[in-house]
């Protein structure tokens, strides 16, 4: 995107005949910034409609936004009275800013281009496709925004350690990649859960917050515009003391791993047992960090069955772990006091969508 032209010129003067110096200053706003919507594909010359978000208009068709929602097609209905005009054509403020009115659009117009299959979907588009598509009944754009949550942070575990386990220090790389998210937005996917009725994206969400560090939990001021990610005082309650209750129970693992855990004691021919608690207790560190067990797949998958005991036991040693991480999985509900959790099997999530309108 572009970057935005911080020098505004200074409003004609107001005159009888001219309107008001607030609504002068927007409609040359708009003049300048026409090139925003143009740059994007939004400004369609044989459209009949200007709608603003921010300061930017775009020019697009009544037809494709009635069709798409009920609720802009009763507001545009309306006759306006006060007819601001550009090339022409009504001006129809909306309170959304730029980038949320963008997205929305490119959502209607361009969804096989941004929304297609093996698409990824930046954080701040997703989260303006399920803000509007929930606010404008725009049902399309809400279900395929929450298809997406849906996908990084699913119901089951096996599909959560597919789709949410690697993590760098740029953000989480989702297998497969439906959604761009950094860090702090996760706290993000906690707030929009709350605020548009996802409650079963929660536990997960909840889940990866809790391995963030403090730091991380309450992020600073990113951009100049948009305010910080916070979490509502209760729900950074609840974060933090899921956190502690994880980091407890994967430490009472760990003891159990290095002190009293017998592997295939009975058919090992090596006598792993003998050697198993004492390589974990020499050396702790190379057990995950506790509380993070969910996401430690490499752990599990690759630096476990490479440690120096015969196949069976290493077999055995991760079905325990993985026995741990299922029991975790499905206290996530209790854990972080959120839900429903676990779902059961024949709630059919995809049927949500009928309860909104
Ligand atoms: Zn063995």
């Amino acid at each position: 995107m572009t970057t935005s032209s911080k020098s505004q010129r200074r409003p004609e003067k107001a005159s009888p005949e001219n309107p008001p110096k607030k609504r002068k200053r927007l409609s040359n706003a708009l003049a300048e910034n026409k090139f925003r919507a143009e740059e994007v594909g939004l400004w369609f010359t044989d459209g009949n409609i200007i709608i603003v978000g921010g300061s930017t208009p775009f020019k697009v068709h009544r037809s494709v936004l009635f069709q798409r929602s009920s609720v802009l097609k009763d507001m545009f209905s309306l006759p306006s009275d006060e007819s601001e005009l550009m090339e022409g054509l009504p001006v129809e403020y909306l309170p959304e800013s730029r980038s949320d009115l963008m997205y929305m659009l490119l959502g209607m117009y361009y969804g096989q281009k941004y929304l297609g299959h093996k698409k990824v979907v930046e954080f701040t588009m997703l989260s303006a496709l399920l803000r509007l598509g929930t606010k404008y009944k725009i049902t399309e754009l809400r279900e395929e925004a929450v298809a997406r949550l849906r996908v990084c942070f699913p119901r089951r575990l096996g599909s959560f350690i597919n789709s949410l386990s690697m993590r760098n220090d740029a953000g989480f790389s989702c297998v497969p990649d439906v959604i761009a998210m950094g860090i702090s937005d996760v706290l993000e996917v906690i707030n929009l859960a709350r605020a548009h009725d996802i409650p079963d994206i929660l536990p997960p969400a909840f889940y990866i917050c809790s391995t963030l560090s403090p730091v991380q939990m309450v992020p600073v001021k990113t951009w100049d515009d948009d305010p910080p990610t916070l979490l509502s005082p209760k729900d950074l309650r609840r974060l933090l003391r899921g956190k502690d209750s994880l980091i407890q129970e994967d430490n009472d693992f760990m003891l159990l791993l290095r002190t009293e855990f017998r592997p295939n004691l009975k058919s090992c021919k090596q006598l792993c047992h003998r050697r198993f608690n004492a390589a974990f207790n020499s050396n702790p560190e190379s057990l995950p960090d506790a509380g993070t067990f969910l996401v430690q797949n490499f752990w599990v998958n690759e630096v476990l069955p490479d440690k120096d005991f015969c196949v069976d036991c290493i077999e055995d040693m991760v079905e325990e772990v993985n026995r741990h991480r299922r029991e975790i999985w499905s206290n996530l509900g209790k854990t972080f006091d959120c839900g429903p959790w676990p779902l059961p099997d024949d709630v059919d999530l995809e049927e949500e969508s009928d309860t909104q309108s």
